[in-house]
């Protein structure tokens, strides 16, 4: 028997239509009129209440296996179902061992089992010295790579420079998987850095934090992706863009058929630099928020479609590590804990430029979707999909406090942000996993492996 699931705002990629769902098994078998209810079939009605596309998360720390005390795959998981997200791609650092070789992919397949809510992918990792095992990964399933071109704050994640970014695009050209990258190079933060410590700058203004990360580490190590992915036609993706100052080269680029992607993350487009209180490293993250100016423009952005994609970078780690006592944004650790905010946090600001909910779908369902390779499985309400979707108050009016948040340590700089819409229930190939603030049913979540 067909589950049947109804609403005036059905989020299709036409637009919002009020819709019937009709799932067979876990996937969607049709959308059709919201009178359309076949015959004998089971009706749930959410009335006005925004159906939306289940959300995909490219970019999370997951943290587990080795270091589960920062996050692992239950809390990360039941933080994600709790905010309409049904798929997360995990990022191959931060966990223990690194995701740098096959094996390591099995060690986080084997900690993942029993403790997934929602499906998940893993990005392999591309660090100095790993080719060789770059075709491992890819036979395994992996749905594409991540790169750091400046120190990603784990020494077992070494970072690369343009002779190893060639010999792994050497690896992934013709294979279709794009290679993801922090794009900040060494040289500018270095020498602002040292700079600001010989003149004895004080680190617990956020000030001296956004000054050691000037937009030109982001600028030029953009400026290098984007002639690589031009040289060897392989698809580069720039992680969590900061800096509006690269978006004239994106858009050079992009316009020349360069494939080069680019996503920003929520915290980018809610905070700005002249907002941070001193001493709060709970706004830490790399690269760094930047001011209100550079805000609008990355909003543009987004708005033009030059920016394809909106992700959390959720990075959490224990308290301690924040320097809450000190308040040195030198010394701790830099990652922002967002997993389950994002959506109201990205729809408050879209309501406050008069920008329609339509657009959540591609930014923050379908892009990724395509980025990870699950289009036609994921990030779209249409036949064929996985019926996973989020039921959506657009109009909810609440305030973050520390038992909205699911994610192991209740630490992040949206505690007391005053949010529009809320997430009702969040379904999972056709079953229900989160509803009225409760997480439901048993761990069903599977890894989405490329065919
Ligand atoms: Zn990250």
């Amino acid at each position: 028997m067909a589950s049947v699931f109804r609403s005036t705002r059905v989020l299709t990629p036409a637009g919002l239509r009020a819709a019937t769902l009709v799932v067979e098994g876990e996937r969607i078998a049709r959308v059709v009129n919201w009178g359309d209810v076949p015959a004998g079939s089971e009706l749930r009605d959410f009335r006005d209440l925004v159906l939306l596309p289940g959300l995909v998360d490219t970019h999370v720390h997951i943290n587990e296996p080795g270091r589960t005390e920062w996050e692992g795959f239950e809390t990360a998981t039941q933080a994600a179902a709790a905010g309409g997200v049904t798929t997360l791609v995990d990022m191959p650092l931060n966990c223990v061992p690194e995701t740098i070789n096959a094996e390591a992919l099995e060690g986080k397949r084997r900690a993942a089992a029993g403790k997934a809510w929602v499906d998940w992918a893993a990005w392999g990792g591309v660090v100095r010295g790993n080719a060789d095992a770059l075709s491992g990964l890819i036979q395994a399933g992996v749905p594409g790579f991540k790169c750091f071109l400046i120190h990603s704050g784990i020494d077992g994640f070494a970072w690369v420079d343009e002779a190893d970014l060639r010999l792994a695009l050497e690896k992934l050209r013709g294979t279709g998987l794009p290679l993801l990258a922090h794009a900040e190079v060494e040289g500018p933060v270095t020498i602002a850095t040292d700079s600001l410590h010989a003149k004895g700058a004080d680190w617990r203004k956020y000030r001296t934090y956004l000054a050691s990360r000037p937009d030109a580490a982001e600028v030029e190590a953009i400026a290098l992706l984007i002639r690589l992915a031009e040289e060897y036609a392989t698809p580069i993706h720039i992680v969590h863009l900061a800096s509006a100052s690269a978006l004239p080269l994106l858009e050079l680029a992009r316009s020349g058929g360069t494939p080069v992607t680019v996503e920003t993350c929520a915290h980018y487009l809610w905070f700005a630099s002249e907002e941070i209180p001193d001493r709060a490293t709970e706004y830490k993250c790399a690269p760094p928020i930047r001011s209100a100016e550079n805000r609008e423009k990355l909003w543009q952005a987004l708005e033009s479609g030059l920016i394809d994609m909106i992700t959390t970078d959720h990075s959490p780690c224990p308290r301690a590590m924040k320097h809450k006592e000190d308040g040195r944004f030198d010394q701790a650790w830099g990652g922002i804990a967002s997993l389950g905010l994002a959506l109201p946090v990205v729809w408050t600001a879209m309501r406050q430029r008069g920008l329609g909910i339509e657009r959540i779908g591609d930014w923050m369902a379908g892009a990724p979707a395509r980025l990870a390779g699950l289009t036609g499985r994921k990030g779209a309400l249409v036949p064929g999909t996985d019926a996973d979707f989020a039921v959506f108050d657009p109009d909810a009016e609440w305030t973050v406090k520390p038992e909205d948040l699911r994610f192991r340590h209740k630490l992040s700089p949206y505690l007391g942000a005053r949010l529009r819409g809320r997430v009702h229930e969040t379904w999972l190939r056709g079953e229900r996993i989160f509803a009225n603030g409760q997480i439901a049913g048993p761990a069903r979540g599977r890894e989405q492996v490329r065919p």
